[in-house]
């Protein structure tokens, strides 16, 4: 799998799919989602007191969730990002983005 020095997208949603994927089919996708949005939460709690929280593992809980998502939406995260966030911002198409400097 991999380590933190050649982390690939596309081999961490199929590990995740090789884990968790029978777990994650038999749940559903709506179940899923569901674990995915308390994972989100527990995101939000640990960046409002890191010191109480682990920050690091929530970062990691929120993505392994998203990427059993994908998967059982049928949706190759690496793809899509890379075909949506590759250089410029797709709204403003701008790097650096300048929609924030919009009200
Ligand atoms: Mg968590
Ligand atoms: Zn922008």
């Amino acid at each position: 799998m991999n380590d933190d020095k050649s982390f690939d997208l596309r081999a961490f949603q199929q590990h995740i799919a090789t884990t968790f994927g029978k777990k994650d089919a038999e749940r559903g996708l709506a179940g899923t989602f569901m674990y995915f949005m308390e994972e989100v939460g527990e995101l939000a709690e640990a960046l409002r007191e890191p010191d109480k929280h682990d920050l690091n593992g929530e970062f990691a809980d929120c993505l392994a969730w998203l990427a059993s998502l994908a998967h059982l939406a049928g949706i190759d995260l690496a793809q899509v990002s890379a075909a949506k966030y590759s250089g410029i911002c797709p709204k403003c198409r701008a790097r650096p983005c300048a929609c924030l400097s919009k009200p």
